[in-house]
């Protein structure tokens, strides 16, 4: 990875009483040094990649401290990891983006869980929901109920998040289970400050090594016979202690308000959204966090997993009404209050509560993202039915205002067209699609199942491409139903990230095993690139990226190609992907050979964006040192192009655009490469390979030329000269 962490891992090295600024995820960092972590693992994933990335580069930092650190290859092996607590009395944690990679780390969960752990367990997941989310929209929530693993949903300031993370592992080992921190995208990226603390080195560690492994103790396997007793230690033993830490701690936080008849309960994580709706609505203050200031009175869960019913009744006891802000489906905080109250309202003391009316998905929406304009209609909905004399109407004002502001857009700018991500520019994957929509017009368009990563960009014009997207690694797999049943091949494309998280197993292994017929494109990039390109099993090693300098480092590695050859894959070929020419035979050849069994094409071009960062220093300390650099530019030959655009949706490059033409003759814009050019040469290979036309050209754009270079360029100018009439 050549992005580096440089300030990021200074601010990981503050001491008591400094003050620590940046944002939430790398408090959660600082956090996990200052509670006295021995290991770190996860597989990174937005909104959390920065966590393992800033400690894989604070490699040093992370060795003074005795902290292992393992970039694990997935979520499943990150899980695993936590087995060292089950036996030993170490602190570990790992990361990884939610729901997704808690789906591909419930096995090893589901035995965590049962064994339970000594020594704290804390898995922080980045909780991608709502507006900003790239995964199947779902809960983490619901691990934690099924596995009984507790969920911490903290506030989004940076004090209550690094506190919670303490807070976590001391909740981890008073209760003997695992516990899971969900973060959502905002509280990751959360700015704020919070009072540092010295970062603890662990009792054990990489420094101070186990001098004999654990006693074998039967109880602490998950396997028969002490799983059944492990189930009932859950509810009969953990969840209590739980629940006892919890309260005894203050986790959850009661924000008193004038207006006692009714009151909020809040997952953590929606606070600072609640907080601004009721700004909005001129019922709280900027105050609202810890000094009072909210009208409403408050019970922000920090712990929305377990409740504790104390605290429940005794927050909605004397209320008329109470509502629950819980975001996404299935409401599982509101259900469990509603079992707390009904039950608690079974005891004469508390028979009150039968009185409070429960509201939550009623007022609020079943799913989606709880924006400041979501939770202001609830809101206002909710006191107009249980405190009336409450005046909602700033609230109504706003929401006017936002509403006539989208009429007026919507009436200047009328429907725009929809602007969706792409690949970067010179991007390596594109190429392929643009061969891919080569051959289908050839020998017709094949089922495509297509996988998570940049390739995913492929699914939007100019390319539409995949009939299915099932998850990290699984496109192969998921093909497998379609191709005994389709007269064409199926044709599954993943990334190199893919191929070693769950591709080579789910779908190369299993394809072989099930003599299966299909394509398998792999976009062998080099790195992790959609998670921030992170480093693989097959990214080429340090050395011979500097030695290939400006070439496509990537070339150097053919871990994967081995790997496939010794699984037993028969049909492979390695291609160039900037060569679309050569890509365009290798697909026709794969789609349409009658060999049978898996024909996998290694599709081959470093990320540019990696490749960018690695470069533009090397360019940078040439062009200081009065050295010679080369710049290769594309471009159209205006008086050629005819404006037919077949380029630009072909190849979907986004510096390659429109301009108007200086030919009056010409009414149709002709195509135009503007200044964000890498020089990638795809527009040029792909109007080659099409035959579209001869309107591009390359060129090199020297810097500190030579003595060579000014002789050629007076020498052309010379003969450009005689050639143009005067
Ligand atoms: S990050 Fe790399 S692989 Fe992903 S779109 Fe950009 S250039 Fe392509
Ligand atoms: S050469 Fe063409 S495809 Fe490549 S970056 Fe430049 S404009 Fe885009």
């Amino acid at each position: 990875m050549e992005r580096q962490f440089t300030e990021e891992i200074e601010s990981l090295k503050l001491g008591d009483g400094e003050t620590f600024r940046g944002e939430g995820i790398l408090a959660v960092t600082k956090a996990l040094l200052q509670s006295g972590v021995s290991y770190v693992g996860g597989y990174q994933g937005a909104p959390v990649s920065h966590l393992l990335d800033v400690m894989v580069q604070a490699k040093d930092y992370m060795d003074e401290l005795g902290v292992h650190v393992e970039a694990c290859t997935s979520e499943a092996s990150a899980a695993a990891m936590l087995g060292a607590s089950v036996s030993y009395p170490v602190r570990g944690a790992v990361t990884w983006k939610s729901i997704v990679g808690t789906n591909v780390a419930s096995d090893a969960l589901s035995y965590l869980a049962s064994a339970g752990v000594i020594g704290g367990a804390l898995i922080v997941l980045g909780e991608d929901y709502g507006e900003g989310g790239v995964v199947a929209q779902e809960r983490s929530h619901a691990y934690a109920l099924k596995s009984m693993m507790w969920l911490l949903d903290p506030r989004p300031n940076l004090a209550t998040i690094a506190g919670m993370v303490e807070r976590g592992f001391e909740l981890s080992e008073a209760s003997n289970t695992p516990v899971m921190m969900e973060l959502r995208i905002r509280a990751c990226h959360v700015q704020g400050s919070f009072t540092a603390k010295d970062n603890r080195a662990a009792a054990v560690s990489t420094r101070h090594l186990l001098d004999k492994p654990a006693d074998f103790l039967y109880e602490r396997l998950a396997h028969p016979p002490a799983i059944f007793p492990q189930e009932k230690k859950k509810s009969a033993v953990r969840l209590p202690a739980a629940r006892k830490f919890v309260a005894e701690h203050g986790l959850n936080e009661l924000f008193a308000g004038d207006e006692s008849s009714v009151g909020i309960i809040v997952q953590g994580g929606l606070y600072n959204n609640l907080v601004r709706a009721l700004q909005v609505l001129e019922l709280a203050n900027s105050f609202s966090d810890s000094r009072g200031g909210c009208r409403i009175p408050i019970l922000a869960l920090n712990v929305v997993y377990p409740l504790v019913p104390e605290e429940i009744t005794a927050f909605c006891a004397g209320k008329s009404a109470v509502l629950v802000i819980e975001e996404g489906q299935p409401e599982f905080i509101e259900q469990d209050i509603a079992t707390t109250l009904r039950r608690a309202a079974e005891q004469p003391e508390l028979r009150s509560l039968s009185q409070t009316k429960l509201h939550g998905k009623d007022l609020l929406p079943m799913a989606g993202d709880y924006s400041a304009e979501v939770l202001v209609r609830g809101i206002s909905r909710f006191l107009e039915q249980h405190a009336a004399h409450v005046d909602t109407s700033p609230g109504a004002r706003w929401i006017d205002a936002i509403e006539a502001s989208r009429a007026r857009a919507a009436q200047l700018l009328g429907a725009l067209p929809g602007r969706p991500p792409t690949f970067c520019v010179g991007c390596p994957e594109r190429p392929v699609f643009s061969a891919m929509k080569l051959v289908a017009e050839d020998v017709g368009r094949p089922h495509v199942s297509v996988d998570v990563g940049c390739h995913a960009f492929a699914t939007f014009e100019p390319f539409s491409q995949g009939n299915t997207l099932l998850g990290y690694g699984m496109s192969l797999a998921s093909s497998a139903g379609v191709g005994p049943m389709s007269a064409r091949r199926p044709v599954a494309v993943m990334g190199d990230g893919g191929f070693w998280h769950n591709g080579l197993l789910s779908g190369v292994a299993s394809n072989l095993l099930n003599h299966g017929d299909a394509v398998l494109v792999i976009m062998k990039n080099g790195y992790a690139s959609a998670t921030g390109t992170q480093e693989l099993l097959s990214s080429p090693p340090e050395d011979a990226r500097a030695a290939a300098g400006g070439a496509s480092a990537a070339y150097a590695d053919r871990t994967i190609e081995k790997t496939l050859k010794g699984l037993g894959v028969k049909w492979l070929r390695t291609v160039n992907n900037y060569r679309v020419a050569d890509m365009v035979n290798a697909l026709r050849r794969a789609y349409t050979t009658p060999e049978p069994g898996l024909k996998v094409i290694v599709a081959e071009g470093e990320c540019q964006l990696e490749r960018q960062r690695r470069l533009r220093p090397q360019v940078a300390a040439r062009l200081k040192a009065g050295k010679r650099v080369v710049r290769t530019r594309f471009g159209v030959d205006e008086d050629v192009c005819t404006g037919d655009h077949s380029c630009i949706r072909l190849s979907g490059c986004p510096s390659l655009t429109v301009k108007s033409s200086s030919d009056p003759l010409k009414a149709d814009p002709v195509a135009h490469v503007n200044n964000g050019c890498v020089g990638c040469g795809l527009c040029g290979e792909v109007a080659h390979a099409a035959v579209l036309c001869p309107s591009f050209f390359r060129a090199e754009i020297v810097q500190n030329p030579n003595v060579l270079d000014r002789f050629l360029d007076r020498l052309r100018a010379r003969i450009v000269g005689w050639l143009q009439p005067a």
